[in-house]
């Protein structure tokens, strides 16, 4: 009789690892409560499924600050390049944009879930709208799954029920506590690639100013840049956001020991020297008008009352009155606008958790449990996360697979 494998949950990892499972043979039971497959994989990239990074096993290690190491195994045997493979072999298109960034050429993620689920039906994996309640073992294997509506018999056991971020796409951290039960540590989970929060009171002045073309450095106590890159922000009402933001937070590792701040280059494309040219001009061009009326051509609207704060000049101080020290003050804010951070939004607003199933128990080329037989692991309930740039999705779409492989394949050696 062909192995019987229950995958927990219908996410990215979920559906890889059960259809690759499927294709070797065994007879496979997908376990997802939601009434769609997929439900967080169609919100990704904004809609459009920024589905892996195409590039090589390296890079892929160098993305993922979080325990890289351990997909090693996993990433050498499918990276960015066969991912994109897989899916153009599944009938969707792809197109590689900045970054590497691989998305289907209609840029709609449901191309993606549509694709995924019409492979598990055609491959014979069996979806059951149920959810998992627990992981029975004998004390050395595991035996079945009990769900809300009945229980399964299995051979193996496939847990792929993602992180805490977004719970409204199912994912609630049922998997931790599965795994707890069964023995695993889970590291505390916590926010990655989420917004930031500060109590500096600007932020909220000018919430919903979006800055794009802007450069952002991230420093730390010691004055350390752990972060630097050019792009789009915002501001909002507890502090900050925006793509930059996010990318940003992934780097920031450290809350409870080191202090973090936010320098905003707000003209990046002028060098001190350029942008002093700059200012002596628009000062010549304007010297009757309050320096309030000149700060209109250089900043946006809503920053203009925070910029005469922080730089101290008065609001109707003329131009050709400023001298060479308010001047030197307004290019330190233009060049270096700080923003005092304190933490961030809470995980369950994260682009991804951090934390999850320790991954020292678990057998990276396999994804086995080194705790229970028969019991894999695949996705985000793993202890590992990456930066933007598709690269948390290869991580479900690899684990995933080197998941279904390994719990079919002991069953043939069987
Ligand atoms: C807004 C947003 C945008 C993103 N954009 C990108 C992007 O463009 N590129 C990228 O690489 N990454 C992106 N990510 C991250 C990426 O979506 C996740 O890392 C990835 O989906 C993780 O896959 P997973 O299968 O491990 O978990 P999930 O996709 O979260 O799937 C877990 C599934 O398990 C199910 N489940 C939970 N508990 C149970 C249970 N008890 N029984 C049965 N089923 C259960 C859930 O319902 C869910 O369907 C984004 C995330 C968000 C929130």
């Amino acid at each position: 009789m062909s192995r019987r494998i229950i995958v927990i949950g219908g996410g990215a990892a979920g559906l890889m690892a059960a259809i690759t499972a499927a294709e070797r043979g065994a007879q496979v039971t997908l376990l997802e409560p939601n009434e769609r497959l997929g439900k967080k994989v169609n919100i990704t990239g904004k809609g459009r499924c920024n589905v892996t990074n195409d590039c090589g096993m390296e890079e892929l290690l160098r993305n993922v600050p979080r325990n890289g190491r351990f997909l090693y195994s996993a990433f050498s045997r499918f990276d960015g390049r066969d991912c994109k493979a897989y899916f153009e072999g599944l009938g969707v298109p792809m197109k590689t944009e900045r970054g590497n960034r691989v998305f289907p050429v209609s840029d709609c993620s449901f191309d993606v879930t549509d694709a995924l689920r019409r492979r598990l039906k055609a491959v014979g994996a069996r979806w059951e709208q149920d959810r998992a309640l627990s992981i029975e073992s004998d004390g050395e294997k595991v035996t079945a799954v009990t769900g809300e509506k009945r229980s399964y018999a299995a051979d193996a056991v496939i847990l792929a029920t993602g992180g805490v971020s977004y719970p409204g796409t199912g994912s609630t951290g049922d998997g931790y506590r599965m795994a707890a039960e069964l023995g695993h540590t889970i590291v505390e989970p916590k926010a990655s690639l989420v917004p930031l929060v500060s109590d500096d009171e600007d932020c909220a002045e000018m919430q919903g100013l979006s800055l794009k073309n802007v450069e952002i450095k991230v420093k730390n106590g010691k004055n350390k840049v752990v972060f630097q890159e050019f792009g789009e922000m915002l501001f909002t009402h507890f502090g900050l956001s925006g793509p930059l933001i996010l990318s940003a937070s992934a780097h920031i590792r450290d809350w409870e020991k080191d202090s973090y701040r936010v320098c905003i280059d707000l003209k990046p494309a002028l060098d001190e020297q350029k942008l002093e040219t700059r200012l002596l001009r628009d000062f010549a061009e304007r010297s009757n008008q309050d320096f309030s009326n000149v700060l209109g051509g250089l900043v946006n609207k809503s920053m203009i009352p925070v910029m005469i704060r922080r730089t101290g000049i008065p609001a109707e101080t003329k131009a050709n009155s400023i001298t060479r020290e308010q001047r030197r003050r307004l290019m330190q804010e233009l060049k270096n606008f700080e923003v005092k951070l304190t933490g961030t939004r809470p995980v369950a607003e994260a682009i991804v958790t951090s934390g999850g199933v320790k991954v020292g128990e678990i057998a990276p080329a396999t994804m086995e449990s080194k705790k229970v037989a028969g019991l894999y692991f695949a996705g985000e309930v793993i202890d590992v996360d990456a930066y933007t740039g598709g690269f948390n999705l290869q991580i479900a779409w690899a684990t995933g697979k080197a998941a279904g492989e390994a719990a079919a394949e002991e069953g043939e050696q069987e």
